[in-house]
C-alpha cells in the first residue's frame, strides 16, 4: 500500500492555500478596500442578503396545464449530489414566489418589519421550504458574491520585553498602542493576549461613528448612498458590547480612531445549520431565546483598557443571537401563547429586543410556521388586529397535482434503496393523495359552457385535468375545448376561500407511512401498487384519526375515499393493460397517428376542392369519403360531418401558423380521438394479448412449463419490453399478469 503521507502533505497545503484565497482575515483597512471593490453586497443586512441569493441561483419557468410559473431554482438545490438533492422542495412556485415578494420589500425598505408566517395544513413541506432556503444560505456564504464578514476585537501580548505593550493590562499611555498604519488583524495566534468576540456579528462598518461612516458609504455608493443602504447600517451602532470596547479604546486613545480600528480583525463567517451559525429552527418548546450574561474573570477581561475593567461587560446569547445576520425559524410559532412570542412582535415594531442592561438589535429575517388551526385561533385572539401587520402571510396548501407529488415518493423509494418499486406503486400513492385534497368546483362561478362541465367533474378526472391537462374522452371538441381553456381558472377558484383546495385531505406524512408499510407487505417481492392500495384501504378506516376521513361524500365522488380506492384500482387495471398491450407489439402505436394524419391530409383536400395523389395508380382521387366516414364513426365525432372536419382542419392551422415547418403532433392536438382510434383498433387484438399475458404468467410463475419454444420465446419477448419500457421486473410482472388475467380478461369474449 502507497504510503498516505504525501498525499495527506498535499491535501493540508491545499487546505492552507484555500484558507488564504478565501480571504478570511483581513484588516479594517483591507475590508475598507474590498468594500470599495463591491460596495452593494458588502452593506447587505440579512434581507438583501437573502433577496440576493434567490436571484443568485435564478428562476425557471415552469409549463403546468394550470398555467405558467416560475421556479425559483435553489430549492432544487442544485449544488448537492443526487442524494442531497432528494430533500429538494416540490412544487410550491407560489409560496416561493410569495417569500421572495415579502424578502424584497424589505430590501426595498432597508428595514425587516415584518415576520413572515407560512401557513397550511400539517405536512406541506413549511419545514422543507425554509431548511432548502437554509441549505442555499450555507452554499452562498461559500461563494464570492456571498461572502459575509463579522469582526473580533484583538489586543495584542507585548512584544520584545515592552511591558507597556501587552494589551492594556499596564494602563496604555496614547503613544503606546498601535503604529500608524499598523494592525493587530494578521497577528499570530502566540502574540494575542485576548480576543473580544461580537456575538452579533455586527457589520464592520457600525465601528464608524455615524457621520463617518455616512460619509464613507457616499463615497463608495455615490450621493443617493442613504437611499441604497439599510437603515440600520446607515443610522445605527454595533452592540452594546462592541460600543463599550469601542469608548474604552476611544478614549484611551483620545479621539484617535486609527488606533481604535487597528484592534479590529475582521473574518470570512459561514453559515452553518448544525452549529446554529447565521441560520437557526426553533421549535415550539422554546421559551427565550435572547439572553445575556456578565463576562467575568476571563483573561480577555484583563487585556481591556483600565477603564473597562470597572464596567460590567455583558455578552448576549441565545438563539436569537445565533442566527444573527441570516434566518431564523420558528416552527409551529402559533402553538405557544402568544405572551411567549409577543416580544418577536414588538421587536418587529421597534426593531430591537430589550434586555436586563441592553437592547439587541438583530440583523435577522423571521419567518414562523403554522397550521390552519392555529391560525384560525390566534384570528379570534383580542390582540390579533394588532399584530396582524407584523405579520407576512404566505399560505403553503397540500400540492393538488399529482404528478408533482408522486415526485416526493420517488425521492423516498431512492433514498430507502428496499425493494424494486414496481410501476405505478408511487403513482397510486400520489394520486390518492390528490384526491382527498380535491374540492367539487363551484359551478356558478363559471359562464355557461364551463360551469356544467365543472359541475359534472368527478375528483380523478379534476386531479388529471390539473397534472396532465387531459380533459375527459366523454367530452366533444367543442368542450374540451372550453374545459382545457378553464384550467387555470378551475386550479385558482379556491384561492379566496377560508377553506381553500388543499387545506383539507391525506398528508405527505401519512402517504409516506404508508408506502413504507407497502414496502414490507409479505404477499409481494416488490413496492407493489396491490400493497400500496391494500395499506391505502387500512388508512381509510381509520376515521377517528383523519378529519379528511369525516367529510360528507358531495356528488361525483368528492371526499369518498370508497371511491378513490375503486377508481385507483380501475385506474391500475387499465394502464397495466395499455403497457401489456404496447409491449406486445400488436398494436402499433404509429398506426394510429398515421391513420389520423391521412385522414387529416383528405378532409383538408376536400375543403379545399383538391385531389388527391393515389400512391399506388399515381392518379390524382377525388378525398376518399368513406375513409373520412370511418374514422368520425370510430372517434365518436359529434354534429354534423362539415362542423367536425372544419374544427379540426382549424386547430391544426392555429397550431401551424404557430409552430412553422414543426410536425404536427396529433397525438397531443387530439388525445381524445386517437385514444378512442387506439380502442377501436385494439378491439380486434385483445383476445391475443390475453393469450400473450397467460403465456407470460406460466413463464413468470412456472417456469414456463408446457409452453412449446415459439410462445417461451413471445413470452421471454414480452417480458423484456415489459422491463425496458416500463420498468417492471419478473415479480412485479407476473403480478401484473395474474391481475389482468382475472379483472380484465376473465370476460368469456376475451378468454
Ligand atoms: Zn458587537
Ligand atoms: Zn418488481
Amino acid at each position: 500500500m502507497a504510503d498516505p503521507l504525501p498525499r495527506l502533505q498535499a491535501l493540508f497545503e491545499q487546505e492552507r492555500e484555500r484558507f488564504s484565497a478565501g480571504r478570511r482575515v483581513l484588516s479594517f483597512d483591507e475590508y475598507l478596500t474590498l468594500l470599495a471593490s463591491a460596495p452593494e453586497r458588502y452593506t447587505r443586512d440579512a434581507a438583501r442578503y437573502l433577496r440576493d441569493l434567490f436571484d443568485h441561483y435564478g428562476t425557471t419557468a415552469v409549463e403546468r396545464p394550470y398555467g405558467r410559473t416560475t421556479r425559483w431554482k435553489l430549492f432544487d438545490l442544485p449544488w448537492d449530489d443526487d442524494a442531497g438533492r432528494r430533500d429538494a422542495l416540490v412544487g410550491h412556485e407560489q409560496v416561493q414566489g410569495e417569500f421572495y415578494r415579502a424578502i424584497s420589500n424589505f430590501a426595498r425598505q432597508g428595514r425587516v418589519d415584518r415576520l413572515v408566517l407560512l401557513h397550511g395544513p400539517n405536512g406541506s413541506a413549511k419545514s422543507t421550504f425554509v431548511a432548502c432556503v437554509m441549505r442555499a444560505m450555507e452554499h452562498y456564504a461559500t461563494t464570492d458574491e456571498g461572502a459575509l464578514y463579522r469582526y473580533h476585537w484583538v489586543f495584542p501580548r507585548g512584544r520584545g520585553g515592552d511591558a507597556s505593550r501587552i494589551g492594556f493590562g499596564a494602563g496604555v499611555r496614547p503613544e503606546d498602542g498601535p503604529r500608524a498604519g499598523e494592525s493587530y488583524a494578521h497577528l499570530d495566534e502566540g502574540a494575542v493576549e485576548a480576543k473580544v468576540l461580537c456575538e452579533l456579528r455586527d457589520h464592520p462598518l457600525l465601528l464608524l461613528p455615524v457621520g463617518v461612516r455616512q460619509a464613507l458609504l457616499r463615497e463608495v455608493l455615490g450621493p443617493d448612498a442613504d437611499a441604497r443602504v439599510p437603515v440600520e447600517l446607515w443610522k445605527g451602532g454595533p452592540c452594546h458590547k462592541c460600543q463599550q470596547v469601542f469608548g474604552a479604546l476611544h478614549t484611551a486613545y483620545r479621539g484617535d480612531l486609527r488606533k481604535v480600528l487597528a484592534h479590529v480583525q475582521i473574518e470570512r463567517w459561514y453559515v452553518s445549520r448544525r452549529y446554529r451559525v447565521g441560520a437557526v429552527t426553533l421549535g415550539p418548546q422554546m421559551a427565550v431565546d435572547a439572553r445575556e450574561r456578565q463576562v467575568t474573570a476571563s483573561r480577555s477581561l484583563a487585556a481591556l483598557p483600565a477603564s473597562m475593567q470597572y464596567t460590567a461587560l455583558f455578552e448576549p446569547s441565545g438563539e436569537l443571537v445565533d442566527a444573527a445576520g441570516g434566518l431564523i425559524e420558528y416552527s409551529d410559532l402559533l402553538k405557544r401563547s402568544l405572551e411567549h412570542w409577543k416580544y418577536l412582535l414588538l421587536m418587529i415594531e421597534t426593531g430591537e429586543v430589550a434586555l436586563d442592561t441592553s437592547n439587541l438589535v438583530p440583523n435577522l429575517v423571521l419567518v414562523g410556521s403554522s397550521n390552519e388551526g392555529h391560525l384560525d385561533a390566534f384570528r379570534e385572539h383580542p390582540e390579533y388586529a394588532s399584530f396582524r401587520g407584523r405579520l407576512d402571510l404566505v399560505r403553503a396548501p397540500y400540492l393538488t397535482d399529482w404528478i408533482a407529488e408522486k415526485s416526493i415518493y420517488d425521492a423516498q423509494t431512492q433514498a430507502s434503496e428496499g425493494r424494486h418499486v414496481a410501476p405505478h406503486a408511487t403513482e397510486l400513492a400520489a394520486l390518492f393523495a390528490v384526491l382527498t385534497r380535491m374540492k367539487r368546483p363551484a359551478a356558478e362561478r363559471y359562464a355557461k359552457p364551463v360551469a356544467s362541465l365543472a359541475a359534472d367533474l368527478s375528483p380523478l378526472e379534476k386531479a388529471d385535468l390539473y397534472a396532465r391537462g387531459t380533459v375527459p374522452s366523454r367530452l366533444s371538441g367543442e368542450q374540451t375545448r372550453e374545459l382545457s381553456a378553464a384550467i387555470g381558472a378551475l386550479y385558482r377558484e379556491s384561492d379566496v376561500y377560508p377553506n381553500y383546495e388543499g387545506r383539507t385531505g391525506a398528508s405527505p406524512r401519512e402517504i409516506r407511512g404508508v408506502i413504507a408499510d407497502a414496502g414490507q407487505h409479505a404477499g409481494y417481492r416488490c413496492l407493489s401498487p396491490f400493497a400500496v392500495l391494500e395499506r391505502l384501504a387500512e388508512l381509510c378506516t381509520r376515521v377517528s384519526e383523519f378529519d379528511w376521513l369525516r367529510q360528507d361524500a358531495v356528488a361525483n365522488g368528492y371526499h369518498d375515499p370508497k371511491y378513490f380506492l375503486r377508481v385507483l384500482r380501475e385506474r391500475l387495471a387499465e394502464e397495466s393493460e395499455d403497457e401489456f398491450r404496447t409491449a406486445t407489439g400488436l398494436v402499433d402505436e404509429a398506426r394510429y397517428v398515421e391513420t389520423f394524419e391521412r385522414y387529416v391530409h383528405h378532409v383538408s383536400a376536400q375543403i379545399k376542392g383538391e385531389k388527391i395523389r393515389n400512391r399506388l395508380t399515381g392518379r390524382d382521387d377525388p378525398p376518399d369519403e368513406s375513409m373520412m366516414k370511418d374514422i368520425e364513426r370510430n372517434v365518436g365525432a359529434t354534429g354534423t360531418a362539415e362542423e367536425f372536419r372544419r374544427n379540426v382542419i382549424s386547430r391544426v392551422a392555429a397550431w401551424a401558423i404557430d409552430h412553422p415547418g414543426e410536425k404536427v403532433p396529433y397525438a397531443t392536438l387530439f388525445p381524445n380521438h386517437l385514444q378512442r382510434l387506439k380502442e377501436v383498433f385494439y378491439q380486434d387484438h385483445r383476445r391475443q394479448v390475453a393469450l400473450l399475458t397467460r403465456e407470460l404468467l406460466v413463464l413468470t410463475r412456472e417456469e414456463g412449463a408446457g409452453l412449446d419454444a415459439d410462445a417461451r420465446r413471445r413470452a421471454e419477448g414480452n417480458l423484456a419490453a415489459l422491463k425496458t419500457r416500463f420498468g417492471y421486473c419478473d415479480h412485479c410482472a407476473a403480478d401484473a399478469a395474474a391481475m389482468l388475467l382475472k379483472d380484465r380478461f376473465a370476460d368469456p369474449k376475451v378468454a
